[in-house]
């Protein structure tokens, strides 16, 4: 489930649609949770659909560390890449703004940790932008993805979590925030080629 605070838009026939935020969203607001009414498929189970579901999954879905897909009910789905997000991965369950959101900024996730089978070109114009991604780009990025997680992570406890009553796990939220679980590396979004179907590939 996508913040409450945001709204799709159409960016341009090349990119599609993106998400943007309609009023502040605070750096340390989780932006993004794995909520309910999400659908987690087990590795395998999605291929079992009927083939006419399989460009939906290919085209809307990601894959989590384990293998699985998770296809996102809301808004969620139309989240688009960009080499320096405005919002970062916390375990499996959620997703943090790394930084001070202002009305009109689009929301954004590194792609580079949700497994993508194909790589994938970028033009999203971050200064740090990695001009391909691809599903083992965490494999090299983790340290500094860890530290932004982390840093964002330190700003939760100050700001309106709207989210949290749809999580599947609250109480794990705050067990990050407040480390007596550690946060998961972002080595762990990395799952093996094998289990890796197509991906859209969503450009910026
Ligand atoms: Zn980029």
């Amino acid at each position: 489930m996508i913040h409450p605070a945001t709204e799709l838009r159409f960016i341009g026939p090349g990119i599609g649609h993106g998400v943007f935020a309609t009023a502040p969203i605070p750096r340390g607001t989780i932006v993004w949770i794995l909520c309910h009414l999400d659908m987690v498929f087990a590795p395998g189970e999605a291929a079992k659909l009927p083939p006419a579901y399989h460009k939906i999954i290919d085209h809307y879905a990601y894959i989590d560390g384990a293998g699985n897909h998770v296809l996102c009910w809301d808004n969620g789905r139309y989240v688009n890449h960009s080499c320096d997000p405005t919002m970062l991965g916390v375990g499996t369950d959620f997703e943090v703004a790394t930084r001070d959101l202002a009305p009109g900024d689009e929301i954004t996730c590194d792609y580079g940790g949700l497994n993508l089978a194909i790589p994938m070109s970028c033009a999203c114009g971050a200064f740090n932008c990695r001009g391909t991604i691809g599903g083992e780009d965490v494999l090299r990025l983790w340290p500094d993805l860890d530290r932004r997680t982390a840093q964002s992570l330190a700003a939760a406890r100050g700001v309106d979590q709207p989210l949290l009553e749809f999580a599947r796990d609250a109480r794990l939220f705050w067990d990050y925030v407040d480390r007596r679980v550690p946060v998961p590396s972002h080595r762990a979004y990395f799952s093996a080629p094998a289990s890796r179907p197509a991906r859209r590939a969503r450009r910026r």
